[in-house]
């Protein structure tokens, strides 16, 4: 499938179901054993408000929704929370008055919930200490709910991969020319916000020769040249949603050793993504992958999971690795990376973002796999 089939970076995207997820979520509280739950995760306020600032506390319970922030976002919440269709009462203020509101809230209410993975210590005393009593730790209940996306949403991380594959089009030649780790990284990343991204997704992974033996190598001032492979590992965010994609490059012919070490990758990564379907388990598109690389020799060094879901996170459920009970749907994003690092001397990693579907499932990242520059 070419990128001309996909709709142009700037394009108007859908809108997504924003409206109908804080009920959603309200009608998982129970199960979650509490009767309110004190949100802090800004992906997780932004999935359920559509507001998308930098500080917040929204309080979910089955009757209402209670958003608090502070005065820089007192238009910015009102505008983004209307425009999701979302019925929320708003307070803007000082941290105390934000607290008083939602210690007004939930001071009637037996139990209430604090999303413990999301939350620091002192986060937690500061609430438990306001209400003058125990909070109950959650785990999940929003990342749940986050993992099949709406048409809107997918087209948000459609659009992001499409900038990330335009982007690494327009500058790949650039790697011949001998920049180092750190120039590239910042030539991608300058075309994806060309492109429209609103950022980096995540920071960008450029890791030539001996440094690609190490799967998050950062930049270096390291010069790539004639030899090296070179791991390339970056995506884009638009309105929020992420992309994530890997292509490793050999600069010139590979030597026989390196050959052998991407068409292994490469046969494991085709095989892992083959195996992704809406009722598998994360855990057995991983031990798929996983097998093709111990059978070309190299599952000591593959030294990671296989993937994971990409959403308004780099990194959320699914999780797809070995042991991961989750079962992948229609509608869930995840990618499927698998690697191998030969230490000090080259790495590989291929890594594709991809939608469940009812018939398995479509790549969002298309750059071509040919390696060799
Ligand atoms: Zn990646
Ligand atoms: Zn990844």
């Amino acid at each position: 499938m070419s990128a001309m089939s996909r709709p142009a970076a700037g394009a108007v995207l859908p809108p997504m179901e924003i409206s109908g997820r804080a009920a959603k979520a309200a009608a998982e509280l129970d199960r979650a054993g509490c009767d309110a739950l004190i949100v802090t995760k800004l992906e997780n306020i932004r999935y359920l408000t559509g507001f998308s600032g930098s500080a917040a506390i929204l309080v979910v319970t089955p009757e209402r929704l209670l958003l608090t922030t502070d005065g820089r976002y007192r238009d910015q919440s009102a505008e983004q929370v209307a425009q999701a269709g979302v019925e929320a009462e708003i307070v803007v203020g000082s941290t105390a008055t934000q607290l008083d509101a939602v210690k007004a809230l939930v001071s009637s209410l037996p139990r209430v919930g604090l999303e413990a993975a999301n939350v620091t210590w002192a986060q937690m005393k500061r609430f438990s200490d306001a209400f003058g009593r125990e909070l109950i730790a959650t785990s999940g209940v929003l990342e749940r709910l986050r993992v099949v996306k709406d048409p809107g949403e997918q087209a948000r991380i459609e659009a992001a991969c499409a900038i990330a594959d335009a982007a690494l089009a327009q500058v790949k030649h650039r790697l011949t020319e001998g920049p180092t780790e750190t120039e590239f990284a910042a030539e991608l990343e300058y075309e994806m916000r060309h492109g429209g991204a609103q950022g980096p997704a995540f920071e960008t992974i450029v890791a030539s020769g001996p440094n690609s033996a190490m799967p998050h190598a950062q930049p270096t001032d390291r010069v790539v040249r004639a030899g090296d492979l070179v791991v390339v590992d970056f995506g884009a965010i638009v309105d929020g949603y992420r992309s994530d994609m890997t292509r490793t490059f050999s600069m010139g012919e590979p030597d026989a050793e390196l050959a052998h070490l991407v068409e292994a990758v490469a046969v494991a990564q085709a095989v892992g993504v083959s195996t992704v379907a809406a009722g598998t388990s994360g855990a057995a598109v991983d031990g798929a992958a996983r097998a093709s690389l111990v059978g070309s020799g190299y599952g000591e060094v593959f030294l990671h999971s296989t993937g994971h879901g990409v959403g308004l996170d780099i990194h959320e459920a699914p999780a797809v690795a070995a042991g991961a009970a989750d079962i992948l749907s229609v509608g869930t994003v995840v990618t499927v990376e698998p690697g191998a690092y030969l230490a000090g001397r080259a790495g590989v990693r291929i890594e594709d973002t991809l939608l469940v579907t009812d018939s398995g499932s479509r790549p969002l990242t298309m750059s071509t796999k040919d390696y060799i520059l």
